[in-house]
């Protein structure tokens, strides 16, 4: 009788220990995808994810093909898919690598009893964390709710990391088995067809995984420490969606960068980023509700603001703040947006518009092809400042020297906000300076061309710390 090895985000063939204990159990393997919209409730797959996985699905059946198997597509509540698909054809085990999203433990807790229950051996691995959260603990068995101890903690554990090679071959068990289209799912955008501007920019799936963190490695990791702040130039590894679907796994990164850049400030920044995710996981699995509530508990009483239509101005990029603005519509048109910018657009969300960052957190779920439940919930409460080890609440993002600091020349506003693209350097961040012969010869009406700001930053910067003073416990 069959394995079912069951993928989930780990879709690629190298250093997929689920994969490779199928294929080397000597038996027919089932290679199986489930799209379950059920088990995650609200943080079911965001529309640009959903364009991800449609491509990096087709990716990988294509890369089984070339081992031999193929990729089986089901569609429902994975437990009864996994359940009914394994006793259905009598499957002798089921392989998988583990997931850390709340609902996803509990649901997979629950298949692998009743597998259990049944017969069906039932294996689990590690695919996507350099070490599993409950291996990285303080010295009394608690978790880490700060970064630097936890890295520190975690570093060691990386020494000696060899990723596992993908198997050779895999014995196909799939005939007869009945397989959904993948274009039956319409993971795709239709009318409008919102992600063109996302083929130019990515290719999903294990190959274009490895290209990246090549390319990566071999030009700009040296730099890393230098020019990851700069949204304006290729300075990161753009390695995040890859990641997240599991098209390569941080054991392999770590791996390739250590081998391949030579030691200094430029590869230790990038293995300590690497190193927040892993921070953002266990903060995760230790805080199941991080998603929803405030780590801090202090920022329940927080007075948001939620004026809609104001919301609205920030989703679309047009807030008068050209850098929030460019961030904002790079990550409508690409799916993704520079780390310093997400910094700075959340900033300016949660403490210049007062707008709960739950509602940002759902807006960059649907929009992100990088949407992460780990770490979109860990950043945006750490850029609010509600979160563990969070940025000091009194530090509030100024826009424009935020953007005449990291973008000096106005590269990134340019491209992302082209009406603003014929003003000198000068007026770039703040174009409601620009005298009117300027704002002329640069073909702007202001309110017209671009919008005034929809806040002026000195009077929100003192809201904000008033509405922070008012909390009971404010430090
Ligand atoms: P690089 O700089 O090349 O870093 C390499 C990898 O390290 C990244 O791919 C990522 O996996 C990890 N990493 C880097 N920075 C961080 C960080 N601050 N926290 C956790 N991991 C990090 N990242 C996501 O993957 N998904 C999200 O949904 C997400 N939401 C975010 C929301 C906000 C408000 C903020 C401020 C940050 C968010 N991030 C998220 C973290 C970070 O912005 C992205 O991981 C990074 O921009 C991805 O680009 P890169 O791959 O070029 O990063």
């Amino acid at each position: 009788s069959p394995v079912i090895c069951w993928f989930r985000q780990d879709l690629r063939r190298a250093d997929n220990p689920a994969l490779l204990a199928a294929a080397n159990s000597g038996a027919p393997v089932i290679c199986l995808y489930v799209l379950d919209d059920q088990t995650p409730g609200k943080w079911a797959r965001g529309g640009a994810s959903r364009w991800w996985l449609h491509h990096s699905l087709a990716a990988l059946d294509t890369s089984l093909q070339r081992l031999g198997a193929r990729l089986i597509l089901r569609r429902g509540d994975a437990y009864e898919v996994v359940t009914g698909l394994a006793k259905e054809l009598n499957a002798q085990a089921v392989f998988w690598n583990r997931c850390y999203e709340p609902f996803a433990r509990q649901r997979d807790a629950r298949i692998k009893n009743d597998l259990k229950d049944s017969g069906t051996a039932v294996e689990t691995f590690n695919a996507s964390l350099l070490v599993e959260p409950w291996h990285v603990t303080t010295k009394d068995g608690g978790p880490y709710r700060v970064y630097s101890p936890y890295f520190r903690a975690l570093a060691p554990h990386c020494d000696d990391i060899a990723p596992l090679p993908a198997p050779s071959s895999v014995t196909d068990g799939s005939q007869g088995v009945h397989s959904d289209a993948l274009s039956s799912w319409s993971l795709l955008p239709s009318s409008p067809d919102w992600a063109t501007g996302f083929s130019p920019v990515w290719t999903p799936g294990e190959d274009g995984a490895r290209a990246r963190l090549e390319t990566f490695c071999e030009d700009a990791a040296r730099d890393y420490a230098d020019t990851r702040n700069l949204p304006g130039t290729e300075g990161t590894s753009r390695l995040s969606p890859h990641l997240h679907f599991g098209e390569i796994s941080p054991r392999q990164i770590w791996h390739h960068a250590v081998s391949h850049v030579p030691a200094g400030k430029g590869r230790e920044t990038f293995l300590k980023e690497i190193g927040w995710r892993e921070f953002s996981y266990n903060l995760l699995y230790h805080f199941d509700d991080l998603p929803e509530s405030n780590y801090q508990t202090k920022f329940n009483d927080f007075p948001w603001n939620c004026d809609e239509a104001v919301f609205q101005k920030w989703t679309r990029g047009q807030t008068g703040y050209p850098i929030v603005d460019a961030g904002m519509r790079q990550l409508w048109q690409t799916g993704w947006m520079h780390n310093r910018v997400r910094m700075i657009v959340a900033s300016f969300l949660t403490k210049h518009l007062l707008i709960d960052w739950r509602r940002g957190e759902e807006w960059f779920w649907d929009t992100l092809v990088d949407a992460d439940l780990a770490n979109n919930a860990a950043s945006w409460q750490w850029v609010a400042g509600s979160g563990a080890d969070a940025a000091p609440y009194f530090r509030i993002f100024n826009p424009v020297t935020q953007g005449e600091k990291f973008d000096e020349s106005g590269s990134y506003v340019r491209e992302w906000v082209p009406e603003l693209a014929k003003l000198p350097d000068k007026y770039i961040h703040t174009p409601w300076t620009a005298p009117a012969d300027i704002l002329g010869r640069a073909g702007i009406t202001l309110g017209r061309d671009y919008p005034r700001p929809i806040v002026d930053h000195t009077m929100a910067r003192e809201r904000a710390l008033a509405a922070f003073s008012s909390l009971k416990d404010a430090a």
